[in-house]
């Protein structure tokens, strides 16, 4: 199978440091320059599979998790890292107009007491979002890696939605912008602090399944050792009843031995089926989308409150506002002296 994770991983890898592969269904055949024969220490040319009998079949290299020449491409990649920037292309599409955006504004955002009006007319612009590409180390019984793949606001730190990812995540990016429009920087440490938080959600999430899968693997191995355990005392048990009384003593030593050793081997047991995890950041990108700024005011009464939104194009909805007090990602309200968030009023309220 090359559709395998890894194995693909490592075709990709290859292939971008100037090998030749022809991926067929099961397995792919591999011409190495003479850097790579070097470095992953293979011949220069070679079949490669993860699927154990199609390697037998067809005399290929098992590449599969844990395989010197799999690791050694993973941190070459690793202590390489994979940074830039990139732009989504201007959409040749009419962009909506600033009536359409009022109103979508008061249906998607909402302010409570407040209503959104327009303050000026959208303005284009470039709006961050931070792709970070991560390896992921489980330890369960065996040793494994995964990819993941986080995609966050890079001003708020928020996780895109999942719509935005796929969108993000299959644009052809441009080096430089094709226009002259403004470009937003991003907030590269809260952005990347909400990677990561998304990362370690996502991973212990898939830690929690992987236990659960494993549950009666764990329980089938301590009911072996439990038996075999349960067996030699019982032997002991045995041997004890008739045998004389120092001879005893000897055995009730033995037994005592045999228990405190059952305990220690089932918390080994259950300690195997305790995942671990390990997230390596390899890749971090700053991808750039088309938007329209959009100043607007909120009012309550005779209060006006000034506001920006932004509109993503290719997603056709707004960035999360964050609150223009304390800059977190929450519900806002028009108080009766400013536009803050309901964690602000909590706190307002409690001062
Ligand atoms: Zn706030």
């Amino acid at each position: 199978m090359i559709a395998d994770g890894p194995l693909r991983f490592w075709l990709d890898y290859v292939e971008r440091e100037g090998a030749l592969c022809e991926r067929k269904s099961e397995f792919a055949e591999v011409l190495l320059p003479s850097n790579l024969q070097r470095s992953l220490q293979l011949p220069e040319a070679l079949r490669v599979t993860s699927d154990p009998e199609v390697a037998a079949a067809e005399s290929a290299l098992l590449l599969m998790p844990g395989h010197a020449a799999l690791d050694a491409a993973a941190s070459e990649v690793l202590s390489r890292g994979d940074v830039g920037r990139g732009y989504v292309p201007w959409p040749a599409s009419a962009a909506p107009t600033a009536t359409t955006l009022i109103t979508q504004a008061r249906e998607n955002i909402g302010v409570e007491h407040g209503r959104i009006d327009l303050d000026r007319d959208p303005a284009p612009i470039y709006y961050p979002f931070l792709r970070v590409g991560a390896l992921v180390t489980y330890t369960l019984d065996d040793r494994f890696v995964e990819r993941e793949e986080a995609c966050v606001d890079a001003r708020a730190g928020t996780l895109a939605t999942e719509d935005l990812r796929r969108r993000i995540l299959g644009s052809s990016l441009i080096g430089v912008a094709d226009t002259h429009h403004t470009t937003l920087g991003p907030e590269l440490g809260r952005a990347i602090a909400g990677a990561h938080a998304a990362l370690c959600e996502r991973t212990a999430l898939r830690s929690r399944t992987l236990e659960r899968q494993a549950q009666s693997a764990l329980r089938e191995e301590c009911v072996r050792v439990d038996a075999y355990y349960a067996a030699a005392l019982a032997s002991l048990a045995a041997r004890s009843e008739s045998a004389e009384a120092r001879r005893q003593t000897l055995l009730d030593a033995q037994a005592e031995a045999t228990r405190l050793e059952h305990r220690r081997r089932v918390q080994e047991i259950e300690l195997k089926f305790r995942v671990t995890r390990e997230i390596a950041p390899f890749r971090l990108h700053v991808v750039f989308l088309p938007a329209l700024a959009l100043n607007v005011v909120v009012r309550r009464g005779e209060r006006r409150y000034p506001l920006r939104l932004d509109w993503l194009l290719p997603a056709a909805r707004f960035a999360t506002p964050c609150c223009p007090r304390c800059n977190t990602c929450a519900p806002l309200i028009a108080g009766r002296s400013s536009l803050h968030c309901r964690g602000c009023s909590t706190d307002a309220m409690s001062a």
